[in-house]
């Protein structure tokens, strides 16, 4: 009886300990293929999907992490929460996605909500709280465990324009939580109605010498030398070419019913004779891959002409994963002298695509390989330096995406610049991650040592810019995101602070906000601070308008409360005094005290 209910005892353990790791495996199954089911999330606005900006949008320095939904124009419509989950993180920046709300689900995604205009209900509560007892207006909260919980559909906020918007509407995203990858809504059907097609404006062909790619023709389609169908554009002349070795660049992009933009497109393939050598597909990547933007389009081409040419071939230090290719990645090397087929398929996320063919004919091969000076040679996976007695740069491993031949040039010291200038390579070429760099300035007092740091000169080397660093050991020590002239400057003045209303003709109508315009001749605003008879309130900041806001709370309305009580005393109305202090990156303070009008 015994040794049989011991028995009994072990199958049920084993059933316990086998159910347990089939549950284990589905649940590792499940992290690492979360499901992609599509009507899951619902759309976090009111209205019918319509987008502003589309997922992978190209932009300076990184490609869009989101869609942007259309408010029209409008500030205050209310936010959704897109499915049920709990609130686990919450982001207040004065610049970036400004105020936002990052929502986890069951279903092993997050959502994210950005540049909303104000929370709702019990997150303004919690927020607002939380700015209080942290004395903070800007704040990054991720909770380790649950504490706000939304259904579908309960509103969060209400759109805006906070942060780094340069117009009113709702960033949305929807992340992998584990992995934190950005995923394109459009493979959760999250779509705008559309049935027209892409349209390719310009073919690019780059001729490669020397590894280096240089555009050998520009081809601008048009009806005198395309015949177009509805989904395919064939070019009339084959288009012959003196070299046998290239790359194909295309300018794109997406056309949207009811929409004057233009969108980038989705996803493009090239063909060679049929066979399919290079494909780009944004589905999916990972924050710190957003960069390689710049080695996606033809950098220097955008630098220079303001045009994004989207390449067809891959850079070796490329590691975005938005591409499958031969192993030529995507480059074509003809071997004869015939006529060959070429064809580029470009979709939208709707599947509207248009194809491009063109026939291409080789000359043979022409060795152009250029002598390069070979002294001065940034390698993209290695670590490169320039070291001199008053000068350092250091470029990490995989800091640029290409094999740069680099200039170098040291000018003496000039007018107003604590250093000699130090020119490093140019503007056109981009840098993936920033580089460290070092310079000696001439002496300063002590005093003005911790106001000094580097500047640099923008591409039309007219204007220069801030662009931070401390001073240590001799040398002023920053980062540089971009290659240009450094050099040590100085930063002494205080920001400036000024009383403003928002609505200059109507003052009244600004009943519920003190306003104050901030501004920093050079290093940027940095820390700010302001206390209402001596208590800490809490101020707005919105570093685009350069607006620091203070809205009536609880600390204002005990303040009109106590001088009620004054009143009934029958003793005098007292002003309230404000103290706003504001401090610019080098620590220059500036002091607003006001026995401020009510
Ligand atoms: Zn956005």
């Amino acid at each position: 009886m015994c040794e049989f209910g011991d028995l009994k005892m072990k199958i049920i353990n084993l059933n316990h300990i086998v159910f347990k790791i089939v549950i284990l495996f589905i649940l590792a199954f499940i992290c690492v293929h979360p499901s992609i089911a599509q009507n899951y999330f619902r759309y976090p606005l009111d209205s019918l999907p319509n987008f502003v900006s589309p997922f992978g949008g190209l932009r300076d320095n990184h490609f869009h992490s989101g869609i942007d939904l259309k408010t029209n124009e409008r500030e205050g419509l209310p936010v959704y929460a897109s499915a049920d989950g709990y609130i686990s993180r919450i982001k207040i920046q004065s610049i970036g996605y400004g105020k936002a709300i990052y929502i986890d689900h069951p279903n092993a995604y997050t959502t994210v909500y950005g540049h909303l205009q104000k929370y709702h209900g019990k997150i303004a509560e919690w927020i607002h709280n939380y700015q209080y007892k942290n004395q903070t207006f800007e704040f990054d909260k991720v909770f380790d465990k649950p504490v706000l919980f939304v259904k579908n559909g309960d509103t969060i906020g209400f759109s805006g324009n906070s942060g780094g918007s340069t117009g009113p509407h709702l960033h949305f995203e929807i992340r992998n939580t584990k992995t934190e990858a950005i995923m394109n809504p459009a493979v959760f059907g999250i779509l705008p109605f559309d049935t027209l097609r892409p349209t390719i404006q310009k073919l690019y062909i780059y001729s490669f010498k020397a590894d280096a790619a240089n555009i050998a023709k520009e081809i601008e389609l048009n009806k005198n030398n395309t015949i177009k169908t509805d989904s395919a554009w064939i070019l009339k002349d084959t288009i012959n070419l003196d070299f046998n070795y290239f790359g194909l660049g295309i300018e794109t992009y997406d056309l949207i019913h009811n929409s004057k933009d233009h969108k980038n497109i989705y996803s493009y393939e090239t063909y060679l004779d049929a066979k399919n050598i290079f494909s780009f597909k944004l589905n999916q990547f990972a924050f710190d891959q957003s960069k390689f933007i710049n080695a996606h389009i033809d950098y220097d081409y955008y630098k220079r002409n303001q045009i994004r040419i989207q390449k067809c071939f891959l850079d070796d230090g490329n590691e975005i994963p938005f591409y499958s290719y031969d192993k030529n990645k995507g480059r074509i090397s003809l071997s004869d002298r015939g006529v060959h087929e070429l064809k580029i398929r470009v979709s939208d996320a709707e599947a509207n695509s248009v194809e491009l063919i063109f026939y291409v004919k080789s000359k043979k091969a022409i060795v152009t390989r250029k002598v390069q000076q070979i002294d001065k040679v940034f390698y993209p996976l290695k670590s490169n330096d320039i070291r001199q007695k008053d000068f350092v740069f250091h470029l990490d491993a995989k800091s640029i995406y290409d094999t740069i031949f680099y200039e170098f040039k040291v000018s003496p010291k000039v007018k107003n610049t604590y250093s000699k200038t130090y020119q490093i390579h140019n503007y056109f070429t981009p840098l993936h991650k920033s580089a460290e760099i070092a310079i000696k300035p001439i002496k300063v007092k002590k005093e003005y040592e911790d106001k000094l740091l580097l500047a640099y000169f923008d591409k039309n080397d007219k204007k220069y810019r801030a662009t931070g660093g401390v001073y240590e050991k001799g040398f002023v020590r920053g980062k540089a995101s971009v290659f240009g002239s450094y050099f040590v400057s100085i930063d002494t003045v205080a920001p400036s602070i000024e009383r403003v209303f928002i609505n200059k003709e109507n003052p009244s109508v600004d009943t519920m906000y003190w306003h104050f315009e901030v501004k920093d001749n050079f290093s940027g605003v940095g820390k700010y601070e302001a206390y209402l008879n001596g208590k800490w309130i809490m101020l707005d900041y919105d570093a685009k308008s350069n607006m620091l806001s203070y809205k009536f709370d609880e600390i204002y309305f005990e303040f009109l409360i106590e001088n009620m009580k004054r009143i009934n005393h029958n003793l005098p109305f007292v002003k309230p005094e404000l103290l706003l202090r504001v401090y610019d990156k080098k620590g220059n303070k500036a002091e607003y005290i006001s026995n401020i009008n009510l």
